[in-house]
């Protein structure tokens, strides 16, 4: 992976001229690519691996619309305001305050975009208010897969004669001699390298997860947990920043999953530590109070140092059941069950004496019989009771959060606010709206709104700037 910047003259000679030129083919470089040929630009798409997708294939698609129609139809009030208010109350302060506002000012007409426009197959999930959120507010894929919101929007991009390459990787960004955008350099295997003229590029290649080096350097914290997110996040749009002068935010915040199943590396469905389940390590006992949420919670389940495991009851896996990895991880033979604690305890190794005691004082404190004694206080069904499930999980890193400051159109921002001529950045390649401090301010759909969000807007502008100057 290369991240130059490199100054081309008046008279380059490029191989192929577009007005928008986006880097990375996931959730924002396709929402972006979608933007600006509807605004009226020429656009082409350029993608590092093998296929589109990125991490946004691998999330569950969800998408956070604060006073959207479908809450409406549903009997559910919210709006931007409620949706600052719940963001803020969970990630404390950010380096970028005003981008939460507009994200969650334009959070509903991107879900109705999402739906009238690209023809996502999504609807509002009403039965579950997931964290961070004070109301149920997002829009998802029914099946709960990211890559069904990347196949409508690479449908999108198909039906518009959108040129997407992959196995392109952008390896410069170039620019002219008064410091503004005009193109990129990309290696194309048994090719070469070629370059694209462009009046504006839209950095869409997610954060730095994949970069080991840039995650000990900015989120410390984590980085010990193996990273399960796509290989192509491995944090360009940081390099050629710093080099451009740009500003950085957020820095710190990542979103991080408490509970990826060992060894089959699929995550175990938070429904099931929510709804009431556990978490122990290898002596038997809970270390931390789950609470937190299955990003924070990794930090804690990282600092065991040891195997931990997940425990919940026969009504819990019932629940997480109808989430389609959760069924099937069961299907694969991911969990263990059992009908007594020692039988339970035999499954792993555990033992027994500890992990009864364990289970016994949460049920106590889950019965409103005494306080729980690591501050937990939301039980969900238990206490646990009747036939018990154990799984094996690991932490695990699932991306940054923080990257280039974007105004209010994403345009990309030095450290006096001005903006980089033709620069635009979305997704993990911006700073996020998770606030400063690790993976605590991650709300529910945070990752995919910024990716989504930010694209849609950097399309527009984009457009607006190039087809103008046109
Ligand atoms: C397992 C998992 C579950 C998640 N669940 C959720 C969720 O439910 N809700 C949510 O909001 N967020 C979730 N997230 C986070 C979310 O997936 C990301 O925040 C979001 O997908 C980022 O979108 P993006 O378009 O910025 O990046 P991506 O979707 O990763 O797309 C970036 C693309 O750019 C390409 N690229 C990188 N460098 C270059 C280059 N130099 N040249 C060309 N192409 C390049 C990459 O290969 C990649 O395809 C999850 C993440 C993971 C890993």
């Amino acid at each position: 992976m290369q991240a130059g910047i490199r100054t081309v003259s008046a008279n380059q000679n490029w191989d192929m001229e577009v007005d928008v030129l986006v880097v990375g083919a996931g959730g924002c470089g396709l929402a972006a690519a979608i933007c600006a040929h509807d605004a009226g630009a020429s656009v082409a798409i350029l993608e590092k691996r093998e296929r589109a997708g990125g991490n946004s294939s691998l999330s569950t698609g969800s998408v956070p619309g604060a006073g959207s129609r479908f809450q409406r139809e549903a009997g559910i009030e919210d709006s931007p305001q409620k949706m600052v208010a719940d963001l803020e109350r969970l990630a404390g302060d950010s380096d970028l305050p005003a981008l939460t506002r507009r994200m969650a000012a334009i959070s509903a007409p991107l879900c109705e975009w999402l739906v009238d426009t690209v023809g996502a197959r999504m609807a509002l999930i009403t039965d579950y208010c997931h964290i961070g959120h004070s109301v149920p507010r997002l829009h998802a894929p029914v099946s709960r897969r990211g890559q069904d919101l990347v196949d409508d929007l690479l449908a999108a991009v198909e039906r518009r004669d959108i040129p997407l390459a992959t196995s392109n990787a952008v390896s410069d960004l170039l620019i002219d001699s008064a410091g503004a955008i005009a193109g990129v350099a990309v290696d194309v295997p048994g090719v070469g390298r070629s370059t694209i003229g462009a009046g504006a590029v839209i950095l869409a290649c997610n954060g730095f997860a994949a970069n080991r080096e840039l995650v000990a350097r900015y989120c410390g914290e984590i980085a010990g947990a193996e990273y399960f997110g796509a290989l192509g996040s491995e944090g360009e749009a940081v390099m050629w920043g710093e080099q451009l002068g740009a500003r950085l935010g957020n820095m710190q915040a990542y979103q991080g999953y408490a509970a990826v199943a060992y060894p089959h590396g699929s995550l175990l469905s938070w429904t099931t530590i929510e709804k009431g389940g556990v978490l122990v390590n290898a002596h038997g006992e809970r270390f931390g109070n789950e609470d937190l949420g299955y990003s924070a919670y990794a930090r804690e389940v990282l600092a065991q140092q040891q195997n931990v495991y997940a425990i919940f009851d026969d009504r819990i896996k019932d629940i997480a059941s109808k989430e389609e990895e959760f069924a099937e991880l069961v299907n694969l033979g991911g969990l263990k069950s059992a009908d007594s604690i020692d039988a339970l305890a035999r499954c792993f190794d555990l033992p027994a004496a500890t992990l009864a005691r364990t289970l016994d004082a949460y049920n106590e404190a889950a019965a409103q019989r005494s306080a729980d004694p690591l501050g937990r206080d939301r039980f969900g069904l238990a206490p646990l009771s009747g036939r018990l499930w154990i799984c094996r999980v690991t932490p695990g890193l699932f991306h940054t959060q923080g990257g280039l400051a974007v105004d209010d159109n994403a345009r990309v921002i030095r450290a006096d606010g001005s903006a980089i001529a033709g620069l635009f950045a979305g997704g993990g390649a911006a700073a996020g709206i998770s606030g400063r401090a690790g993976a605590r301010g991650y709300a529910s759909g945070n990752g995919l709104l910024s990716a989504i969000g930010l694209g849609y807007l950097a399309g527009l502008e984009a457009a607006r700037l190039t087809t103008e100057r046109a």
